[in-house]
């Protein structure tokens, strides 16, 4: 059983089928890449996961748990964290501030269910954060203002945001879309070094075979809507199905 389980998940979009029979199974602690063409339905599935879409038909279960229905935040609650094609960021806010903003919204959801122990002050999720800009190396551009940072850096503060949280999925989609190589080369770094300091499963929707390649354990090859191959990166490059729908070849 693999910490995120989905099966025979269909989506329609009117007349369109945007997802057909989907069966997915991510498992613990690795990092699985989709891949496919433009309008595969790679966005539509990652959105059927974190509660943006519900499917027509199917389940998604997570740690066991069924996210189907459940809203966003819930479905955040529960352990899954997206990070988005464009950084979300609070750009007139420091660096610092960004990354206390989900410290508090963790706490005060936590206030909820466990009153004591969760009570944290404002100077210990200044520490929080302050460890987690660390862990990212980003500690001595805490009082930069976010808007001012470099593309990559956008996306270092963007995952440590999700971090903090401690999700036990991390969801990307296309993470270094418009990025320049050097940024792209910085992102998959970072990427590599959150993996190897924490037990966090990744699920990662990306075009660039580069990244694709240096990072995944699992690759799933959707086209039109459905899984066409799932195999280890290794044996994705020459698998004549994958180049035919994928590479066009
Ligand atoms: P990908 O991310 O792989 O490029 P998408 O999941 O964005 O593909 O889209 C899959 C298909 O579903 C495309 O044909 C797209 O035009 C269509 N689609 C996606 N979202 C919607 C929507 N909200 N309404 C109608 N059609 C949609
Ligand atoms: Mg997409």
């Amino acid at each position: 059983m693999g910490i995120l389980e989905v099966k025979g998940v269909n989506k329609r979009f009117g007349g369109l089928q945007a997802l057909g029979d989907v069966n997915l199974s991510v498992q613990e602690n690795k990092v699985h890449a989709i891949i496919g063409p433009n309008g595969a339905g790679k966005s539509t599935l990652l959105n059927c996961l974190v509660g943006k879409l519900i499917p027509d038909t199917g389940s998604v279960m997570f740690k066991g748990q069924s996210v189907l229905g459940r809203k966003p935040y819930e479905i955040n609650q529960m352990g899954i964290s997206r990070v988005f094609q464009t950084p979300e960021i609070f750009g007139d806010l420091s660096v610092l501030e960004n990354v206390m903003i989900p410290c508090f919204a963790r706490r005060d959801g936590a206030f909820r269910m466990h009153a004591i122990e969760s009570v944290q002050s404002e100077h210990e999720i200044m520490d929080m954060a302050m460890t987690m800009l660390e862990d990212v190396n980003m500690a001595e551009k805490r009082d930069m203002h976010a808007a001012s940072l470099s593309r990559g850096d956008k996306r270092r503060l963007e995952m440590a945001m999700c971090l903090v949280q401690e999700p036990s999925l991390l969801l990307l989609d296309e993470p270094t879309a418009g990025m320049a190589r050097a940024d792209t080369n910085n992102t998959i770094d970072l990427l590599r070094e959150i993996k190897e300091k924490r037990d966090i499963t990744m699920c990662i929707i990306e075009h660039d075979m580069h990244v694709v390649f240096s990072l995944a354990d699992r690759i799933t090859v959707l086209a039109q809507g459905t899984p066409l191959v799932e195999d280890a990166p290794e044996n994705i490059k020459g698998n004549p199905k994958v180049r035919e729908a994928y590479l066009g070849e």
